[in-house]
């Protein structure tokens, strides 16, 4: 067996036409007969490689899940590709477990998943004895540690599989990276030499953003209305607050149900059943929820609350997206969830690692470098450059010198004898002259009206800072109080400096991002218009063919399959075998009712005047979403690197996401700015060229062109 029948494999039954990062490897390794340890983050690709062995080797592969509810939706995902695969599990009858049995004993299946209790049972190891087993498959490998967070005993038992079937490789796959959870896995399934693939935990498509949690829901109503029928999940703290937060965004219009361990389970399997169905698509819900759930086109997550910490946060915003397509995340957090955590974290075991991991957790919310970095930093994973996908690197904040603006406000406090909620505190160091003040005598403390150059306004967002930062405290038990800390002594006494983001720019931040989606909005041109509405009209199709069918939407095509029928537009089966995520068994089924579907909106819109033309220069773009360098998409479209780079420069030039470091340094853009100010207007490229020593290549400086272009628009 070699990779070029995974590749055949890969493209036959799943329709991709690449693998991603490590998948190759570990199929080799998996041919190699050898053991593997996989880890990978959730939406990474897990699955392709174990199914891919599965299907191109002689026998059967046993995949075990502790996820029972998974396990249909997994089968038929697989079996929509056109792949034999079956799932044995308590939640069969005795008569539909024999069928699956015998199917299993005849060899007539790839694939099979199993559950752990399954797997262990007496009566089942002759069965299992008498099988082809290709390779087992152990899926969420983490629940066999119980340093994990989600420990099964039942998975302590699978130590036998290497002793019974020594022969055959087993690969252990898991999201939860840590060290401990790692060497837990290799010891308790006994693997040989097992190599570990420790792929990048980062998931570009995300884009993550953090804000200060006031007015949420005037912001998760203006936030969902930007995205009608798109499915997202809002995480919530309690099991009320999902309930009380449905309820409002119900009252507003808005489509949406809630979800949480309180409920029954027929209830909880409705709920999930609506979601995964695109029948609801807002689910307000408690962290119970998403565990059961495989669906790829979640569009975005909020988190109403701050999650407790970053492991979590990184599981919950990672069901966003697994389509690859891309997705949004929202995280509100405020300084009282953290005092929440904070109780229930005192009465638990392993305290003073919970309030660590809280403590980061708060860090990530309030900090000022680019969100990603800290993420991946925080899991290992050293990442040098800005993301440019989060709320940091779209709108670098200002920072300045805080600490006069501090003492005073810390000043205060001490004055007031920390008697006084936020509002006060303003009042007094603006120096107003409410009855209330006067009454009180607190005009006549030393830093009344200290502070009258800052507006209210801006007061409320640096004492909010300095809360973020630990430098005073909220008695919230005691009338919102404000109060010292230990982090106010330092500053008061010991010449501590403190760093807060300028007021002015957070508001500021906040029009910009408002500007920069309005203009995105306006910008969007005719043809990408009518491109959304053509996914649209997609998408509608496929929830009809879902529903006839009775499987999930995105079971029949993933969002980004859509996504990429909308830009290319195939009229024949020949050009639809293309898309990506059409394999050859979903290209039988529905190919043709697609490729129908397009060319009548096409007609309906030239009816219209409307050209719907997609152009060559999209199916580049797609190809260089999915990943690929300049030259393999000249490649594969047997056409000029210098052709495809065109193609991506006039998508960027459009307002679409090409980034622009991919193909030229910093140092060459800078280069040719600076020689094209010394040439003046106009210019020929060929000047450039040549002024330059002949040492940047043209499309290097057409890209920089291009990016003189579009900041001289902007
Ligand atoms: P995980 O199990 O790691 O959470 P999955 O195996 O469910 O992730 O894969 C996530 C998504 O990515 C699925 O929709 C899958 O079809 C898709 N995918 C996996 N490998 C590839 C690939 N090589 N090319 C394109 N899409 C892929
Ligand atoms: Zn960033």
């Amino acid at each position: 067996m070699n990779l070029s029948n995974a590749k055949n494999a890969l493209k036959k039954y799943f329709g991709y036409d690449h693998f991603r990062p490590l998948q190759a490897d570990i199929i080799q390794a998996i041919y190699d007969q050898k053991d593997a340890l996989v880890l990978m983050p959730t939406g990474g690709g897990k699955s392709i490689c174990f199914q891919i062995p599965a299907i191109t080797m002689e026998g059967t592969c046993m995949v075990i899940s502790p996820l029972i509810s998974l396990m249909k939706d997994q089968v038929e995902a697989l079996r929509a590709n056109g792949i034999q695969a079956a799932f044995l599990n308590s939640s069969l009858t005795q008569e539909e477990q024999r069928k699956v049995e015998d199917d299993l004993f005849y060899g007539r299946l790839d694939l099979i998943y199993v559950s752990p209790e399954k797997m262990c049972s007496r009566e089942f190891l002759p069965l299992l004895k008498k099988v082809n087993v290709n390779l087992f498959a152990i899926d969420e490998a983490h629940c066999i540690s119980s340093w994990g967070h989600d420990f099964r005993p039942e998975y302590a038992r699978l130590k036998f599989l290497k002793n019974e079937f020594p022969n055959v490789p087993t690969v252990a796959l898991t999201a939860t990276a840590d060290r401990m959870t790692r060497k837990d896995i290799v010891e308790q399934l006994n693997l040989n030499n097992a190599q570990t693939f420790l792929s990048s935990f980062d998931r570009p498509n995300l884009s993550l953003e953090v804000r200060p949690g006031r007015k949420r829901i005037e912001q998760i109503l203006e936030f969902i209305k930007k995205r009608p029928n798109q499915s997202g999940v809002i995480y919530c703290l309690s099991r009320k607050g999902t309930e009380d937060i449905c309820a409002k965004l119900l009252k507003e219009g808005i489509e949406s149900d809630y979800y949480h361990a309180g409920m029954s389970s027929q209830e909880r399997s409705r709920v999930q059943e609506a979601f995964i169905k695109d029948e609801i698509p807002v689910i307000t819900a408690t962290v119970a929820f998403g565990m059961g759930i495989d669906k790829s086109n979640v569009r975005w997550i909020i988190h109403y609350n701050l999650p407790k910490n970053i492991e979590s946060y990184y599981q919950e915003i990672g069901r966003a997206g697994r389509d690859g397509a891309d997705a949004d995340t929202l995280l509100f957090y405020s300084f009282q969830d953290v005092v929440k955590y904070r109780d229930f974290i005192e009465e638990s075991e392993l305290r003073e690692i919970k309030l660590a991991k809280l403590d980061r957790m708060y860090q990530f919310a309030t900090s000022v470098a680019c969100r990603r970095k800290v993420l991946l930093n925080y899991f290992s994973e050293n990442m040098r450059h800005n993301c440019g996908n989060c709320d940091v690197c779209k709108n670098p904040p200002t920072v300045i010198d805080g600490t006069v603006i501090t003492q005073k406000a810390l000043s205060a406090i001490a004055r007031l004898n920390e008697n006084v909620p936020q509002g006060m505190l303003i009042d007094v160091l603006r120096g107003s002259r409410r009855q209330e003040i006067i009454q009180n005598g607190f005009h006549n403390i030393k830093t009344y009206g200290a502070g009258s150059d800052v507006s209210w306004k801006e007061w409320m967002r640096y004492l909010e800072q300095m809360l973020n930062q630990g430098l005073i405290e909220i008695a919230y038990e005691d009338n919102n109080k404000v109060r010292l800390t230990e982090g106010s002594k330092a500053v008061l006494f010991d010449g501590d400096k403190v760093q807060l983001v300028k007021a002015e720019t957070i508001e500021k931040r906040k029009d910009e991002a408002k500007k920069k989606a309005d203009a995105a909005t306006r910008k969007k041109s005719e043809r990408q218009r009518v491109r959304d509405e053509m996914f649209e009209y997609l998408r509608k199709l496929r929830l009809e063919v879902a529903r006839k069918k009775g499987v999930p939407p995105y079971i029949v095509f993933s969002d980004a399959t859509l996504e990429e029928m909308a830009a290319t537009k195939p009229k024949t089966m020949e050009e639809m075998n293309q898309v990506s995520g059409v394999g050859e068994a979903k290209l039988r089924q529905y190919g043709r009712l697609f490729i129908d579907a397009i060319q009548a909106f096409i007609l309906e819109k030239k009816k219209e005047g409307i050209s719907t033309k997609g152009g060559t220069h999209l199916e580049s773009f797609q190809m260089y979403k999915r990943g690929m360098s300049i030259e393999q998409i000249a490649q594969e479209r047997a056409l000029a690197p210098m052709t495809i780079g065109g193609h991506l420069i006039k998508m960027y030039m459009e307002g679409e996401a090409v980034k622009l470091t991919d193909f030229v340094s910093k140092k060459e853009v800078q280069q040719v700015l600076e020689l094209v100010k010394d040439l003046g207007e106009p210019f020929g490229i060929k000047e450039v060229y040549e002024g330059l020593n002949e040492e940047v290549p043209y499309y290097k400086i057409r890209f920089a062109l291009a990016y003189r272009e579009r900041m001289l628009k902007v």
